[in-house]
């Protein structure tokens, strides 16, 4: 059995996979990192072992996907804005020890993407997946290879310039950048502030309303200036949109976008803009698919 964990900053979400890759079992629990690390590790080992259990199987390796930062070669999570309690420790250490089994830390948007590129007929040479939620998180393969940078440092594009006007200055330093203007919690925080209603209500009126019409223009601008650049850059033949709301940038933004990215970018090569398939469940298969691919 292979199995692959998701650390979100609030649940975390495990799959197990047989010898054909073939899901055998998911759960889902609180991730409570405040608690420390050691509590995570005793949470997350008889979580698995409930599930082997009840499978009758025996674990051959796990696959975690963690939002960053992390360092995958050393198993340590530095995030203390969504995992307060986890920085400074080896999770992979940690777990290896508890389990006995080989495990591996990837950046959870990877994961995700690899759970997306599993499920296709016919995988694509160059792709990116964006996840919007808590944040922006990225994921670029390349030639069917995950892309890092030097040092293995994975490439973070939620800070991005975009060209909106933004009212509220992100940590990062600037007003207008992809995260600021597009994540999950940003939407909802401008949502409030300018109109004290919820984005689905706003988003909702498009054409009826003229304020409203431009704060969903503004949202469509953001992500046509991020897909532009990543798209002139990489080349990707798809980009993939997942995350916490997925649903909302599918309905409200992204046909606006599929019909901007006909008409520009034909000297690049043609993107398409796609919804993520696997929803919350690609971080986990993909995690599985990385214990998998592993240890053959
Ligand atoms: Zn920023």
């Amino acid at each position: 059995m292979y199995a692959g964990l998701d650390i979100g900053g609030t649940s975390m979400k495990c799959m197990l996979l047989d010898a054909e890759k073939h899901p055998i079992d998911t759960a889902s629990f609180p991730t409570c990192s405040i608690d420390g690390m050691e509590r995570a590790v005793d949470t997350i080992s008889e979580e698995i072992g409930t599930m082997l259990k009840n499978s009758g199987g025996v674990l051959c390796s796990l696959g975690i996907g963690c939002s960053g930062p992390l360092n995958i070669k050393t198993g340590v999570i530095e995030n203390p804005y969504t995992l307060p309690g986890f920085e400074g420790h080896s999770l992979t250490m940690a777990l290896r020890e508890r389990l006995q089994v080989p495990v591996l830390l990837e950046n959870d948007a990877n994961t995700a993407h690899l759970g997306e590129i599993e499920s296709m007929d016919t995988p694509p040479g160059n792709s990116i997946m964006l996840t919007f939620g808590t944040g922006v998180g990225c994921s670029i393969r390349l030639d069917g290879k995950i892309f890092r940078l030097p040092g293995g440092v994975h490439p973070e594009i939620g800070h991005i310039p975009v060209g909106v006007d933004a009212d509220i200055l992100c940590y990062c330093g600037k007003t207008a950048c992809l995260e600021n203007v597009l994540s999950g919690t940003a939407i909802n925080r401008d949502a409030q502030l300018r109109f004290a209603s919820s984005p689905e209500e706003i988003l909702q009126a498009q054409g009826s309303d003229k304020e409203k019409e431009k704060f969903r223009k503004r949202l469509v601008k953001a992500l046509t200036d991020a897909v532009l650049s990543l798209s002139i850059i990489f080349h990707p033949q798809i980009i993939i949109i997942g995350g916490g709301i997925e649903d909302l940038l599918v309905e409200y933004i992204i046909p606006d976008l599929s019909c901007l990215l006909e008409r520009l970018l034909s000297t690049y090569g043609k993107t398409r803009l796609i919804p993520a398939r696997k929803g919350s469940l690609a971080g986990c298969y993909g995690a599985a698919l990385m214990a998998y691919t592993e240890e053959r």
